[in-house]
C-alpha cells in the first residue's frame, strides 16, 4: 500500500456550548488530524480525540503526540503494508494508547479506501444507507436540560442521553420523565456510583431509561455483573471497553446488556469491528458513541453506525451542534433525525482546508525514505 507522509495537525477551538459531566467542563476543544498522503494524490485523515487532560481515559494530546511521533508512525514507517488490516500485529507491541493508534489508523484505512475507490462503510460491511441521530444533553440544571431537550426534539434526534450524578440524578431524571413521559431517555454516570448504592440505583428503574451507561468503576467490568443482575434497566459499558478481550469479558460475565463502541477509546477500526462482530452474534445491541469531536472522528462514526449491528442511535449530531463551523465538507447534517452514509470513497465527506489550516496551531510532517509501497 502506498503512503508517503503522514501529516499531523494540531487544533483547537471553542465549542457552542460547554460540554458538562460531572468529571469535566469542555470549552474548547483540541484535537489531533492525522493525514496519511501517497503519490498519487489521494489522502486519508484521522482523528485523535484524547482530551487536553487525563479526565476520560489515561491519554492526552500531548500523549498521543508524543506516541504518534515516537512510536506509531516511525513503526509504519518501517514496514510494508499491503493492507491496514496489518497495522493490528504493527500496533499490538505498544500498550493501549488506543486513541493515537485510532487516529493513524483511521487515517490509513481512509487512504486505502480512497485507492481502492469504495466507502469505509462498504469496506466493512455496512448495509444502513442512513443512521439514526442522537443527542447528549449535558444541562447544568433541569431547566436547562428540558430547554435543551426541546430545541433538539425540534430536529428529530431519535434517543436523548443525560448526563448524572449520585447529587443530581432523581431530581433530574423525574423532571425530564414529568415533561416528556416517552421520551427515548438514557442516561450516562460516567462511573459516578459503588455498589454501594445498588438499592439507590435500584430507584432509577421507575424513569424506564434505555439503558443506564457506565453507573460503576471506569475499570471495573466484575461489579457491574452483580449490579445488572439486581436492576431492570440494561447497563451499557462504555469506559470499561478497550478492546475486543475487554467486551469478550463482559458479556461472558453478564456485565452488560449494551456495548458503546467509541472506535477510538478501542484504537480504531479494527477491534470496533471485532466488538461489533462479537455483539452482533450474541443479540447484544451496540451504539457508537461521541467524544465531543470534529469532523473526521464524526465521518468514521457515520461509517462505523451503518454496520447492522449498530440498531441503537449514537450520539452522532449535526456539526452545527458543537461548531460555528467544522472541518469537513458537507458539514454532518441530521434531517428528521437520521444522518444518511455518504457513498463516496473514504470517509465519504470532503476536509474544509481553509477551516482547517484556520484552527491548527501547529503542523508536523513526516515523510518515509521511499514510499512505503
Ligand atoms: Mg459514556
Amino acid at each position: 500500500m502506498k503512503i508517503k507522509q503522514i501529516s499531523l495537525y494540531i487544533i483547537s477551538a471553542p465549542l457552542n456550548e460547554p460540554f458538562i459531566t460531572h468529571l469535566e467542563t469542555v470549552t474548547e476543544r483540541a484535537a489531533i488530524i492525522v493525514e496519511a498522503a501517497d503519490s498519487d494524490g489521494f489522502k486519508g485523515y484521522g482523528e485523535v480525540t484524547a482530551f487536553a487532560s487525563p479526565w476520560y481515559t489515561e491519554e492526552t494530546l500531548v500523549t498521543a503526540q508524543h506516541m504518534l511521533k515516537d512510536f506509531l508512525i516511525p513503526a509504519l514507517f518501517e514496514c510494508e503494508i499491503s493492507n491496514p488490516k496489518e497495522l493490528e500485529f504493527i500496533f499490538k507491541r505498544f500498550r493501549r494508547n488506543n486513541m493515537a493508534k485510532s487516529g493513524l489508523e483511521q487515517a490509513v484505512w481512509d487512504l486505502y479506501a480512497k485507492q481502492q475507490g469504495v466507502s469505509l462503510s462498504k469496506l466493512f460491511g455496512g448495509t444502513a444507507k442512513r443512521i439514526p441521530s442522537g443527542a447528549v444533553v449535558t444541562g447544568s440544571s433541569s431547566r436547562r436540560a428540558i430547554q435543551q431537550i426541546e430545541d433538539l426534539h425540534t430536529e428529530g434526534y431519535q434517543r436523548y442521553k443525560i448526563k448524572i450524578s449520585r447529587t443530581n440524578d432523581t431530581e433530574l431524571l423525574r423532571d425530564i420523565r414529568r415533561y416528556f413521559p416517552d421520551l427515548p431517555l438514557m442516561a450516562d454516570a460516567n462511573s459516578d456510583y459503588t455498589l454501594d448504592d445498588i438499592n439507590h440505583l435500584k430507584t432509577l428503574d421507575e424513569f424506564r431509561l434505555l439503558m443506564l451507561e457506565q453507573p460503576l468503576a471506569h475499570d471495573d467490568i466484575a461489579e457491574h455483573s452483580l449490579l445488572q443482575e439486581k436492576i431492570k434497566t440494561p447497563l451499557c459499558l462504555d469506559e470499561s471497553i478497550h478492546s475486543f478481550q475487554d467486551a469478550k469479558g463482559a458479556l461472558l460475565m453478564g456485565s452488560c446488556r449494551i456495548i458503546n463502541i467509541k472506535m477510538s477509546r478501542v484504537g480504531g477500526w479494527i477491534q470496533a469491528k471485532k466488538i461489533h462482530d462479537l455483539c452482533y452474534s450474541q443479540n447484544i445491541p451496540v451504539w457508537c458513541g461521541g467524544m465531543v469531536e470534529f469532523g473526521v472522528s464524526r465521518a468514521h462514526n457515520i461509517a462505523l453506525a451503518s454496520l447492522p449491528g449498530f440498531t441503537i442511535a449514537g450520539d452522532i449530531s449535526s456539526s452545527s451542534r458543537y461548531w460555528e463551523e467544522d472541518i469537513i465538507d458537507p458539514e454532518v447534517k441530521v434531517v428528521n433525525g437520521w444522518i444518511a452514509v455518504p457513498e463516496k470513497s473514504g470517509i465519504g465527506f470532503g476536509i474544509n482546508e481553509r477551516r482547517l489550516l484556520a484552527i491548527a496551531n501547529h503542523k508536523e510532517v513526516y515523510k518515509t525514505r521511499g514510499e512505503i509501497k
